[in-house]
């Protein structure tokens, strides 16, 4: 952020209009129910993507990013999903779902926009989402969309499903755009509302670690595109619209109706979502000491019926418990990627020392290991 209008002005040759901000999220808990009509459970972090933009004469937009070389060149009166390509059609997607969704773009202009950011991409704190969103968030107030933040999370997800090509529900835009500080975003994935849940965390002393397996994920491809699929196929079966519907008397007929790969697919489902609105109610009533549990009981769903940890994100989580965290999990679409610990302040280096000697003993990759904290959604910055 500090020097990005400064880099601007070297690539440019001018300075910028303004500068805007989304983060990367970390969901605290409620993982693969937001494509299922789910509730989740996320926060924005404290590690952010920025867009530093100035309007241009035509109707073109040049987009550079700190993390890639060279320039993409793209005309508003030809933004076509099925031809972007590379990391700018997170960019370029947010702008044709606009135009896709009725937006009028007739009097745009073309932007030069630069691109920087310090959340880690790939690490599952959704890098893909703060790009979006500090995109969005750019283009509303420059083209005067007058956008709500709901509005502007659902052509984020739009951008990523359609011009990207990855099958992701709406979790990770809405927190980048709705986060809070010291807040979690319940979301319900069915009805789109959104609120704010306070957590408290400074209050009880708790930080929240996450420790990046540095395990490569892959979202747009493999893992994921088969659980999504695993789903809809179980939601066919029991006859529902989505997993959503399904209770626990659901997984009870899912036992005659639905093979036992799906049936753990369901299950894991059926149970987050149990956990999610319970994790709600516990914050609620007893603080974030009470939640331990049910990320523990989140992980182990992840791990045994939907299958999508690795070894390592396993043993960094039980090793964090075992070392005093008060419970961690996965988060975010799995198959690497990082998890999460819910710690004491105090104990938060020895847990991590833990964590990496623990990782080490097993001949595993070292993690990176870092808090976060939960921070405000996108804004304008400057
Ligand atoms: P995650 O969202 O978990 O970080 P994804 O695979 O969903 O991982 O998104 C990562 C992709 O998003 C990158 O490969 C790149 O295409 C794009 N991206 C993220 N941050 C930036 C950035 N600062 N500049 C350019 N592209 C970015
Ligand atoms: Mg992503």
């Amino acid at each position: 952020m500090t020097d990005i209008r400064d880099t601007f002005a070297k690539v440019y040759g001018r300075a910028p209009e303004g500068v805007w901000s989304a983060p990367g999220r970390v969901n605290l808990i409620g993982e693969h129910t937001d494509y299922n009509n789910g509730y989740v459970l996320p926060f924005a972090i404290d590690r952010r993507t920025w867009a530093a933009v100035a309007r241009r004469e035509d109707r073109d937009i040049h987009l550079r990013s700190t993390f890639a070389d060279g320039e993409v060149v793209a005309s508003l009166d030809a933004l076509d999903p099925a031809v972007m390509e590379g990391w700018s059609a997170y960019v370029l997607g947010v702008a044709w779902a606009a135009a896709d969704a009725g937006v009028t773009m007739d009097g745009a202009f073309g932007l030069d926009i630069l691109i920087d950011s310090d959340v880690p991409v790939g690490a599952g704190l959704s890098s893909s989402a703060a790009l979006e969103c500090a995109a969005g968030a750019a283009f509303n107030d420059l083209w005067g969309w007058e956008l709500d933040k709901i509005a502007l999370a659902r052509l984020g997800r739009v951008a990523e499903n359609k011009a990207v090509g990855a099958p992701t529900g709406l979790l990770d835009q809405a927190a980048s755009m709705l986060g809070e500080a010291d807040h979690v975003v319940f979301l319900d994935c069915l009805t789109e509302e959104a609120r704010p849940v306070p957590l408290h965390l400074p209050h009880e002393g708790l930080g929240i670690l996450v420790m990046n397996s540095n395990v490569d994920h892959e979202h747009a491809t493999g893992g994921y595109g088969e659980r999504f699929a695993s789903c809809a196929l179980g939601a066919k079966e029991l006859g529902v619209a989505s997993l959503r519907e399904v209770d626990r008397d659901g997984l009870e007929r899912g036992l005659e109706v639905l093979d036992a790969e799906t049936l753990r697919r369901v299950r894991h489902i059926v149970t987050e979502n149990e956990r999610v609105l319970q994790t709600v109610d516990t914050l609620a009533a007893h603080g974030p000491r009470a939640i331990g549990n049910l990320l523990n009981e989140s992980q182990a769903s992840m791990r045994d019926d939907f299958e999508i940890t690795v070894p390592e994100i396993d043993l960094a989580c039980d090793t964090a418990v075992s070392a005093g965290a008060i419970g961690a999990r996965m988060t975010g679409g799995g198959f690497g990627g990082s998890s999460i610990a819910l710690v004491p302040l105090e104990q938060a280096d020895a847990i991590a020392d833990a964590v990496r000697d623990a990782l080490a003993r097993a001949g595993m990759r070292e993690p990176t290991i870092f808090t976060v904290t939960p921070s405000q959604g996108a804004r304008r910055d400057s």
